[in-house]
C-alpha cells in the first residue's frame, strides 16, 4: 500500500476499532466509518467470510476508500458453534454484551446442567477482508482455541471476552491487559495473514 493512501477501518464496533488499530503498522493512515457516518450494512450472509466481504465492499462503495472489514465471533462446540456468525445478534437490537453472555450460559444450561464441571471447547474466528470497491483484495482467516470459564470475569475487552479463556492460559481475555489480549487473539492471527496485501 502506498504510503499516504487511506485505509478505511470498516466496523461501527468500538472494540474492534480499537483493536484493530493497534494491530496495523503505523505509517498506515486510517479512517473510520464514524468519519463517514456511515450505518453498517445487513450482515445476510452465511459465513464469516461472507460477511466480511459484505462489510468491505459496502462501505468501500460507499466511500471509494480501500476498506478493512473484520467478521468475527465466537464458536461454542456444545452449543453446536453457536453463536458463531450471529455472535453480535445475540447481543439482541443494542448489541449489549451482557445479555448475549447471558444468553450463552442459557443455551449451555439447557444442552447439559453439568456443564459447568466439563471443559467447553470454543474459538474466536476472525475472517479479515480489504476490498476496493466491488473487488475482493483480500481473505484471510484467523482462530484462536479455547474454554468458556463457568463465570464472567474481568472487565478489559468486549464482546465475549469475559467468559473466553484461551488454550494455555487460565485467565479470561477479560482479565489480561488489551496489550496481552492483541498479541494472542484470533484477530492478531488474522492480521498476520493480511499484512503483506495492506
Ligand atoms: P460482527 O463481526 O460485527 O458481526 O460481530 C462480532 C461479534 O463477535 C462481536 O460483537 C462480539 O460479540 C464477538 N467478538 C468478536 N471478536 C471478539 C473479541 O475479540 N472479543 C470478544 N468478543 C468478540
Amino acid at each position: 500500500m502506498k504510503k499516504n493512501s487511506i485505509l478505511l477501518i470498516g466496523t461501527n464496533n468500538k472494540g474492534k476499532l480499537k483493536e484493530i488499530r493497534q494491530l496495523l503498522p503505523k505509517f498506515i493512515k486510517t479512517k473510520s466509518t464514524s468519519n463517514f457516518k456511515l450505518k453498517s450494512p445487513k450482515e445476510n450472509g452465511s459465513t464469516f467470510e461472507e460477511n466480511s466481504l459484505i462489510k468491505s465492499k459496502f462501505f468501500s462503495k460507499k466511500t471509494k476508500l480501500r476498506c478493512l472489514a473484520d467478521d468475527s465471533g465466537l464458536e461454542i462446540d456444545l452449543l453446536n458453534k453457536m453463536p458463531g456468525i450471529y455472535s453480535a445478534r445475540w447481543g439482541g437490537k443494542k448489541n449489549n454484551f451482557y445479555n448475549a453472555i447471558r444468553k450463552v450460559y442459557k443455551e449451555l444450561n439447557k444442552k447439559d446442567e453439568n456443564w459447568k464441571t466439563k471443559k467447553i471447547k470454543a474459538r474466536f474466528i476472525c475472517v479479515l477482508s480489504i476490498s476496493l470497491l466491488n473487488k475482493k483484495i483480500a481473505l484471510v482467516k484467523g482462530k484462536v482455541e479455547g474454554f468458556i470459564s463457568s463465570e464472567p470475569k474481568g472487565k478489559n475487552g468486549f464482546g465475549y471476552d469475559p467468559i473466553f479463556i484461551p488454550k494455555k492460559y487460565k485467565k479470561t481475555f477479560g482479565e489480561m491487559s488489551p496489550l496481552k489480549k492483541y498479541k494472542i487473539d484470533h484477530r492478531y492471527k488474522a492480521f498476520k495473514k493480511i499484512k503483506k496485501f495492506l
